[in-house]
């Protein structure tokens, strides 16, 4: 089990993943993980807040799930963010699901609102981007603040299971068992959405691939898929 502390640079550093890669901008998005039945660790926000991309661990608060601090201290010059229910409603959904990103890619809003739907357009290019969009990326239609938990169970409805949903006119959430596959996730759903953009802006049409492809698109392991994926978006990190 690794520390508290450990935890907090971990959710610090998967935010400056996902705002280095475009995936959210200014000051919005947020990144949460489990630690225990009642605590989850979330990206707060301060009075000297610098953006999503400037992360620091200690940004990163213990709550309760009912967003209160987690511990003496945990709020002090901290404000939970409006859209807490997105997480602990995600979380409380699915058990497998330890950590969640809620994120504004501008690519992955813009192809849900050219109605182009997410489908699996490409194969060995992003093979675990290519199975997520075999599975079903489902949208939640509305584009309201989700900042209750009623709006935060209507969310993880549209879900239906799968670990991401698209929030039409807002962003999207991406669930997964770490801050690693969760964030990952959020990067191939955008690499997806640009790659559908980039195909009809040039005049094509979107089409599945061939159904006998999907044998020869192996699950190459998470020391392949996760590990060094992890360790190469973290090394493209902007230098401190
Ligand atoms: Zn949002």
């Amino acid at each position: 089990m690794t520390s508290l502390d450990e935890q907090r640079a971990l959710v610090a550093q998967g935010c400056r993943v996902a705002a280095a890669r475009g995936l959210v901008d200014g000051i919005l998005g947020h990144l949460s993980l489990r630690v225990d039945d009642e605590h989850l660790l979330v990206r707060c926000r301060s009075d000297t807040d610098t953006g999503v991309a400037f992360t620091r661990p200690g940004d990163i608060r213990l709550l309760t799930l009912d967003g209160r601090a987690g511990a003496g201290g945990e709020l002090d010059g901290y404000r939970v963010p409006n859209e807490l229910p997105i997480h602990v409603e995600t979380l409380l959904a699915n058990p497998r699901h330890r950590a969640v990103a809620h994120l504004h890619p501008p690519a992955v809003v813009a192809a849900d609102l050219a109605g182009i739907a997410i489908r699996p357009i490409y194969g060995a290019y992003d093979i675990p981007g290519a199975w997520l969009a075999r599975g079903g990326v489902p949208v939640y239609e509305r584009a309201v603040l989700i900042r209750t938990p009623a709006l935060g169970k209507e969310m993880v409805a549209a879900m239906r299971g799968r670990p991401v949903v698209i929030c039409r006119g807002h962003g999207i959430t991406s669930a997964g068992a770490t801050v690693q596959q969760a964030v990952l996730q959020a990067i191939s759903l955008d690499a997806l959405a640009r790659m559908s953009l980039r195909v009809k802006g040039a005049g094509g049409t979107l089409r599945d691939i061939d159904d006998t492809d999907w044998d020869d698109l192996p699950d190459l392991g998470p020391s392949f898929t996760a590990e060094a994926a992890w360790r190469h978006e973290v090394a493209r990190l902007p230098a401190d």
